[in-house]
């Protein structure tokens, strides 16, 4: 199977860590929609050297322990928690940011909460857990406890933009759905399956984006001052 991989798919270290990141960015923007209008911005600014991580570095820094809450600085090794940033419409509000496991550890004892009410209480493991775990169901269920409170409505709506844009592995990982119905559903839509070039491609167009939003910034700023 490897050996008939050619050329053309395989992929350099950058354009491997491009896809990673798009696809982490796309992984967010999922769990957003699912869970309402909601953005998710995982936030790290190292203390000692100032260096802005990106939330797949951040990540990456987590180590597995339950008892560490700390992420590694990508140029100094300065290890320090990170926060998340999560915005709905107009307001933003910033919580600890805990890794996969460690939400997972924290999250005993609340199975007896309603989403809202989990949410108001532990905001922080709340909005950590959905961001890593896609549901709250997923994660109970992956500590073997049965969440029974409804959660989120209309799914299959919700996920219809992220089709082909996501593996559907990955897309039903995180509604919590079986990836036969995901890809039923992206079927029944005539999309065709998400590639790894159609990542790298996306991947591309956003940089592309940024890089213009900076020019026509600074195309506005220079028409302000010429009038
Ligand atoms: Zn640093």
């Amino acid at each position: 199977m490897e050996q008939r991989m050619t050329q053309a798919q395989r992929m350099t270290q950058a354009q491997r860590m491009l896809c990673q990141a798009q696809m982490l960015s796309m992984r967010l923007e999922l769990v957003g929609a699912i869970h309402g209008h909601e953005k998710f911005r995982p936030q790290a600014l190292c203390p000692k050297c100032n260096r802005s991580l990106t939330p797949a570095e951040i990540l990456k820094g987590f180590v597995d322990d339950p008892n560490d809450l700390n992420t590694t600085c990508t140029r100094c090794g300065h290890r320090f928690p990170p926060k998340l940033v999560w915005q709905e419409l107009v307001s933003a509000m910033e919580v600890p940011f805990f890794c996969a496991s460690q939400s997972l550890a924290r999250l005993r004892g609340k199975e007896v909460l309603d989403p809202d009410a989990f949410r108001r209480e532990d905001p922080a493991l709340y909005h950590s857990t959905i961001v890593h775990h896609g549901t709250l169901r997923n994660a109970f269920t992956s500590i073997g406890i049965i969440y029974g409170f409804p959660e989120v409505v209309d799914i299959e709506k919700k996920i219809r933009p992220f089709l082909g844009k996501l593996p559907d592995t990955m897309i039903a990982k995180i509604a919590g759905l079986r990836v036969s119905q995901v890809r039923g559903l992206r079927k029944k839509e005539h999309i065709s399956p998400c590639t790894r070039r159609d990542i790298l491609k996306a991947a591309k167009e956003a940089q592309d984006a940024e890089t213009e939003e900076v020019a026509s910034a600074t195309a506005v700023a220079n028409d302000t001052v010429a009038t």
